[in-house]
């Protein structure tokens, strides 16, 4: 749903020249340093692009499923590092507090996300607890005084080695359900018995950091649990992953089509055999299914982004999304380094950059296998002849 056209053309006019006027100029800079320049997280911030989807009577702009899929395609047109920046908090980092939070959680925290001025981050993924997330081994022992000791250990954690508020999940109680004794708990970087590595080596994504958490007789105040009541951290990370998986699977969207351009402008200058290779049908077979593919997977997605935002249920259709954006910017990106041959493996061009960032997708907030494992599931709960 657009509530505003005039102002959703405007955001979208300001993200645009944001991508085409910093943010690429700046690529081999934040290759280089991993890390985005803080002049240019400032201009993020001024942008209001941190507070996209916090509500608005927490500071943010509120931007319904639709806005926000379609302002996360156009974002997404630059280096992955920058959506990745503000991602955790228009995502991951905050969708937890927004789902569950206490009043007095969202009021402390969400304005502080929203303008940027804190980075959040989600941690999940332990060692033993990947796609089965409910193996966790981390816990979270209640002591005397309304405390919990927390302990154990996170890794792959987006922006760790900066993010200053952390939702972490660990194992408060012992029971036969290991998805029903889960609890979220809210915590600020400088906590006593709290530590981050350095960022994780990793395939791409530079300036777009990972790392781990340790948690060493952490001792938190149950006031933190996201809602204040301990046991419901699955069931309130899955509904913040729902709704993730529309904003990656758009997130996903911007790198095929600015990778698209890119292989478009090529074929058009550079000649081989006389003439420039736009002219050879085998390129512009190329090209035309990488069109095919972005033009469906927009589809799929704005259709799923309307169909949350009419309220109804998207569990079956946010795996659908997720599974093919992630997977057809894969394929575009391989296409892509094809058409540009020695050029798109070779650094200068940041072809084989958009090409390894671009992987991790198919890997993070459900593998592939998880996806169509789950599509399946939801489709043989069905009646019949309603697989549609
Ligand atoms: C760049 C990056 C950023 C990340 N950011 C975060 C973050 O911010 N917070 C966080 O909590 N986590 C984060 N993660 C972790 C991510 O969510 C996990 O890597 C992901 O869930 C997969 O878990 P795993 O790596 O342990 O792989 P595994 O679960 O070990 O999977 C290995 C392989 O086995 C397959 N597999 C597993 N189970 C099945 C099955 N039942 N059927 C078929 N195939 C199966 C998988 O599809 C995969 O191919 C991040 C990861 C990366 C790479």
């Amino acid at each position: 749903m657009i509530r505003d056209q005039h102002k959703h053309d405007a955001l979208i006019h300001d993200v645009r020249s944001f991508v085409r006027e910093v943010a690429i100029p700046n690529e081999t800079r934040v290759e280089r340093d991993d890390a985005i320049p803080d002049e240019i997280v400032a201009t993020m911030r001024e942008l209001g692009l941190f507070g996209w989807s916090i509500p608005e009577e927490y500071g943010g702009s509120g931007l319904t499923t639709e806005e926000l899929a379609l302002a996360n395609m156009e974002l997404s047109q630059c280096s992955v590092a920058y959506r990745v920046r503000v991602g955790a908090n228009t995502g991951v980092g905050s969708e937890s507090l927004i789902q569950d939070g206490t009043e007095e959680q969202k009021r402390h925290y969400l304005p502080k996300l929203a303008s940027g001025e804190m980075t959040g981050a989600l941690g999940l993924t332990e060692p033993d607890a990947g796609s089965d997330a409910t193996n966790l081994q981390s816990s979270g022992e209640r002591i005397e005084g309304g405390h919990y000791l927390l302990n154990g250990h996170k890794r792959y954690i987006t922006l760790a080695p900066i993010a200053n508020l952390v939702t972490l999940f660990v194992r408060t109680e012992s029971g036969a359900n290991k998805a029903d004794n889960i609890s979220a708990f809210l915590v600020e970087r400088n906590s006593p018995g709290l530590s981050f590595s350095a960022s994780t080596p990793k395939m791409g994504q530079e300036g777009g950091p990972i790392g781990e958490i340790w948690m060493k007789n952490l001792r938190v105040h149950e006031s933190a649990i996201v809602g204040g009541k301990p046991g419901m951290g699955f069931r309130t990370v899955m509904k913040a992953l729902n709704k993730q998986r529309i904003n990656l699977a758009a997130l996903s969207t911007g790198p095929a089509i600015r990778l698209l351009d890119e292989a478009i402008a090529y074929a058009r200058t550079r000649k081989q055999f006389g003439s420039a290779i736009g002219g050879f049908q085998l390129v512009q077979a190329m090209l035309a299914e990488c069109k095919v593919e972005i033009e469906a997977t927009r589809a799929l997605i704005l259709a799923t982004a309307r169909k949350r935002d009419r309220g109804e249920d998207v569990t079956m259709d946010v795996s659908l999304c997720k599974y093919m954006a992630t997977e057809m910017c894969g394929r575009v990106a391989d296409r892509v380094v094809q058409i540009f041959g020695g050029q798109g493996y070779v650094k200068e061009r940041g072809i084989e950059r958009m090409y390894r960032d671009v992987r991790a997708f198919r890997i993070y907030e459900g593998t592939s296998q998880i996806h169509l494992l789950n599509i399946a599931k939801q489709l043989l709960r069905r009646e019949p002849g309603q697989a549609t």
